[in-house]
């Protein structure tokens, strides 16, 4: 992807931020914690299944500080290339706001409907697939 030259000066305060500015540019929305399906390159559906380490009021990870070696490397941690990549973050998500400027349609959730992983009989495609969300392809557009 080409970038136009304010987005290329926003990309990189962001690769020269301290941890601290970094995780201050997360709202906590939680989206990225949501399973996806990915389709070919980039058809990314959303669906109402979450991540079993995520409150699903709070939008908190319940595990945050040690999500790593607990989820055995399942948690990716949001970097530079993560927010880059046009499959791995919703268009409102703060990192990809920073660069791209605010997203043209917001994301509506409703937490209400989303179930935990552990609440599945099985994570397997077919199982996750029945839970997508209609319309969330458009999630990541950039
Ligand atoms: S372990 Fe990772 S994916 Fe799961 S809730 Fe925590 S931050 Fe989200
Ligand atoms: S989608 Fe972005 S803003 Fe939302 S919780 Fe994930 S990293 Fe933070």
């Amino acid at each position: 992807m080409e970038y136009t030259p304010e987005q290329l000066s926003r990309i990189n305060e962001l690769r020269n931020m301290t941890e601290p500015q970094w995780d201050s540019i997360c709202r906590g929305c939680g989206v990225c914690c949501l399973f996806k399906v990915v389709f070919g390159k980039s058809r990314v559906y959303y669906t109402n299944i979450c991540c079993e380490n995520l409150d699903t009021k709070t939008k908190k990870c319940n595990i945050f500080e040690h999500r790593f070696e607990r989820t055995g490397h399942k948690c990716a941690k949001v970097d530079l290339d993560v927010v880059l990549s046009d499959r791995l973050l919703p268009r409102t998500c703060g990192y990809v706001e920073y660069i791209f400027g605010p997203a043209p349609r917001a994301i509506n959730i409703n937490w209400s409907h989303v179930m935990s992983a552990n609440q599945l009989d099985s994570e397997d495609f077919a199982t996750v697939l029945r839970h997508r969300i209609p319309g969330s392809t458009r999630w990541n557009g950039r």
